[in-house]
């Protein structure tokens, strides 16, 4: 499978939503909801999947920071103070595949 990137990277606070622009043209966008809810870090996801905490109530988490990790992931801050989720390009262009 290829390696897709963003080209451009925007966070919509009013629509709680993350636009990604993919370097092949694909636009997608990301609830902030669903990102925290499916929170890839060890904290959130245990170290085996039973272990793998189901979040809910988080309608009204948002965004507040976006830092890029290396050149293959972003880790994203929200404010419920909860910043340690490291997204690869390659979960949440495949997230993206799915749907
Ligand atoms: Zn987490």
């Amino acid at each position: 499978m290829p390696i897709f990137m963003p080209s451009a990277i925007r966070n919509h606070h009013a629509d709680a939503c993350l636009e990604i622009d993919w370097d092949d043209g694909l636009n997608s966008r990301y609830a902030h909801e669903d990102l925290r809810v499916q929170c890839p870090c060890a904290g959130c996801r245990g170290h085996t999947p039973d272990q793998a905490k189901v979040i809910t109530g988080k309608a009204d988490v948002h965004i507040s920071a976006i830092e890029m990790v290396g050149n293959y992931a972003i880790r994203i801050s929200f404010d419920d103070d909860h910043d340690t989720g490291i997204y690869t390009f390659e979960q949440l262009r495949s997230d993206q595949n799915k749907s």
